[in-house]
């Protein structure tokens, strides 16, 4: 089987899909690999580790697509790339499936047998091949120190000669893996931590991190988590009651990291304006959600919007990208935990009966499959 890697198209991003070390698992598996030139760079990858790793470093896009099986991307494929693509290639990509229809109807046009890594099950057996949870966790890092750089004043407490520093009260709302990784971070930076989340799930875990959880625990509350794990969204009373209980409490913070999502929905939005309003100069808020419409009123993708009363909102939407490195060495691993389930003694057998497959793919032999894509 063979398997190509291409430089990363989209604006942006600087992460990529595969890393020396899984080049050389990829040949384990039993498949050659070509990399196009320039696929590490945004990670620190010289071309010459690909190819010392056993990869055929391709010059071009053409060079490197010529004959592929299969195509792995960080994220979905432009019309150049799929254009080079033989009929019926693998694709995987996280492929933002349900707002970038336009990717997913060229992936379909070309005959492609298209795979999501963010349609992943998150289940025990699925956890190695979890880009959503690999790549968030590293969000969660990077937010916390994207808002110590644009704080004005120190996370610890620190007691001088010259007087006392107090320590920095942080509120992360979404307690998920990005929300807890955030917690964790700030708790080792000094900060004083509360979190907020709908899912009863996280208060123990929220906790366990020696964090205070703040949240309206009604009886809605008690049943906000679906089946897989995930958010409902909320009925508007309910966010009326969080809103409350937000502005009360949002007033006393000097570091706000959100992370709130909710699958195949804009994101909720828990920070209003009059909550914005009401922080002091020099508070920083983090939107992690803000490619998916944020969680911040006001927010702006790749921006930092300072606002009137001198609040800085800080937007950038590919956080684990300002952490390319680390965040390509996880994603490239992934991808080969979920190549295992398609390439048996060197050769690609693809089931797409197969229970963590069967989710993630989304076009296949010329039609779209994935039912909450079509619909
Ligand atoms: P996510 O990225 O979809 O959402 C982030 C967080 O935002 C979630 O905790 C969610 O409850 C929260 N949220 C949504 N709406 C909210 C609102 N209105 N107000 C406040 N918070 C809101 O979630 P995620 O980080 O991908 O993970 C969700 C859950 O799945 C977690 O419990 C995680 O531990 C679990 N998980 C399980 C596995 C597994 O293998 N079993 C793998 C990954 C994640």
């Amino acid at each position: 089987v063979a398997i190509a890697v291409t430089r990363e198209r989209r604006e942006g991003e600087t992460r990529c899909a595969a890393t020396p070390e899984t080049v050389k698992k990829l040949i384990a598996l039993g498949a050659t690999v070509s990399v196009e030139a320039g696929t590490g760079l945004g990670s620190s990858i010289p071309d010459g580790d690909y190819a010392e790793a056993g990869a055929s470093v391709k010059s071009d896009l053409s060079a490197a697509l010529a004959g592929a099986d299969v195509l792995l991307k960080v994220r979905g494929p432009t019309a150049s790339e799929i254009s080079a693509l033989k009929p019926g290639a693998v694709v995987v990509s996280l492929l933002d499936a349900w707002r970038d229809k336009a990717t997913v109807e060229a992936l379909r046009g070309a005959q492609a047998t298209a795979f999501a890594m963010e349609f992943v099950p998150r289940i025990t057996r699925a956890q190695v091949m979890d880009v959503l949870s690999s790549q968030a966790n590293l969000a969660g890092y990077r937010a916390v120190i994207e808002a110590a750089y644009a704080y004005g004043k120190g996370f610890p407490m620190m007691m001088t000669a010259a007087g006392t520093v107090a320590a920095a009260k942080t509120f992360v709302m979404g307690a998920g893996v990005a929300g807890l990784q955030a917690i964790a971070t700030a708790r080792r930076l000094g900060a004083v931590v509360t979190a907020t989340d709908v899912r009863p799930a996280a208060k123990e875990q929220v906790e366990s991190l020696g964090a205070k959880f703040v949240a309206v625990e009604d009886e809605e509350f008690k049943a906000a988590e679906t089946a897989g794990g995930y958010a409902k969204a909320m009925s508007a009373e309910y966010q009326a009651k969080q809103a409350d209980l937000t502005a009360a409490h949002i007033v006393k913070q000097d570091i706000v990291i959100t992370t709130a999502l909710i699958p195949g929905r804009p994101a909720p939005k828990l920070v209003t304006a009059a909550h914005v309003a009401s922080m002091k100069p020099g508070s920083v808020i983090v939107d992690l959600a803000v490619e998916a419409g944020g969680n911040v009123e006001g927010s702006k993708p790749n921006e930092v919007v300072t606002t009137a009363n001198g609040v800085k909102i800080v937007g950038w939407s590919n956080m684990p990208g300002r952490i390319a490195a680390d965040a390509s060495a996880l994603y490239a691993r992934n991808l080969v935990a979920f190549l295992g389930l398609m390439i048996k003694d060197g050769a690609l057998s693809v089931d797409l009966e197969e229970e963590i497959l069967k989710a993630a793919v989304v076009t296949h032999g010329g039609a779209v499959v994935h039912e909450g894509v079509r619909g």
